[in-house]
């Protein structure tokens, strides 16, 4: 870690500006906007998704990106356990939303993906704030542009599942599927973990095992354990370039609740952060945190839950 003395990449401290003044921005780092001078800089980019028009049943995750931001104002400079000072190792920056358009799914993506295809032209690695879980793949898009990525996954759903009512519509329930059968992911190179709930049927499991996909549902991860689960993730991922991709929903929802597709019976607060903990020595190509829902989150505590794993994500990345 060499540390950074510039203070245009140094969060406003809540010693100079108390934490709840100000204009928020991720972790209160600088915005750099498209186009910014500085743009070419920056080596993690913040990026926020507001669009949630990939969701099936209950909406709201286009507003967590602003609800992220406020919530991750109370983010402090060092990780507690690993010592990681993100901020200082290396230069970070809110990048701002990608606008999306709210009446076209294809402007969408397509605005999306370019987005990202800048950012892995000019090497910044991103970590996204979703949004639903649609907006993963736009990222993918542009980020394996030469090879397929690896992913590590952490879930309640594989979102491997075949196009809803019967069509072939993307959703938030086949982004990953898509990006399989597109090449973007390697299939040998993917893990999902925290897998649980009811079922339509068993297609996206057959999917994943027909592609070799591992998948780890909650009852194998809380019998092994997290420490022996991640050490495997790290062993799938091997030492290529690797995609974190964290569903809110992963978390039980009585931490949780504020998201579109809860599951209950999944790991607790401690639990969700422990995971991401363990995927020290991870080559992290890009990251991102998905499915918040704040109209679903009226006491705010799955976006501070949330700010708080892309902080443990920030310091992996680091
Ligand atoms: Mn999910
Ligand atoms: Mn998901």
């Amino acid at each position: 870690m060499s540390p950074l003395h510039d203070p245009f990449f140094t969060p406003v401290s809540g010693m100079e500006l108390p934490r709840f003044a100000g204009v928020p921005t991720f972790m209160r780092l600088p915005h750099v906007p498209d186009g910014d001078p500085r743009e070419a800089e920056v080596e993690i980019g913040l990026v926020g998704l507001p669009w949630d028009g990939g969701t099936s049943n209950r909406p709201g995750a286009r507003h967590g990106p602003r609800a992220l931001r406020d919530a991750s104002t109370m983010i402090r400079a060092e990780h507690p356990v690993s010592g990681m000072r993100p901020f200082e190792a290396r230069r970070c920056a809110d990048l701002g939303d990608v606008g999306p358009n709210p009446v076209d799914m294809a402007d969408t993506l397509a605005r999306f993906e370019g987005c990202f295809k800048r950012l892995k032209a000019r090497g910044t690695r991103p970590l996204m704030a979703g949004g639903d879980h649609l907006c993963t793949l736009p990222v993918l898009r542009g980020l394996a542009q030469e090879a397929p990525l690896g992913l590590i996954h952490f879930d309640s759903h594989t979102d491997l599942f075949p196009a809803y009512f019967g069509g072939t519509a993307l959703t938030h329930g086949n982004p990953f599927r898509a990006a399989v059968e597109e090449g973007l992911l390697d299939p040998k190179r993917m893990i999902q973990i925290g897998i649980r709930g009811t079922l339509y049927d068993r297609a996206d499991r057959e999917f994943a095992a027909a592609h070799g996909i591992r998948v780890i549902p909650i009852e194998e991860l809380f019998a092994r354990g997290i420490a022996d689960v991640m050490a495997e993730a790290r062993e799938v991922a091997g030492d290529g370039d690797t995609y974190v991709s964290y569903d809110i929903d992963f978390v039980d929802p009585a931490f949780a609740p504020g998201t579109g597709t809860p599951e209950v019976g999944g790991p607790n607060a401690f639990q969700a952060l422990e995971v991401v903990r363990g995927l020290q020595g991870v080559k992290i190509a890009g990251a991102d945190l998905v499915e918040v829902s704040p109209p679903f989150d009226p006491q705010g505590n799955t976006a501070w839950l949330a700010v708080s794993i892309m902080f443990e994500l920030l310091c992996v990345m680091a």
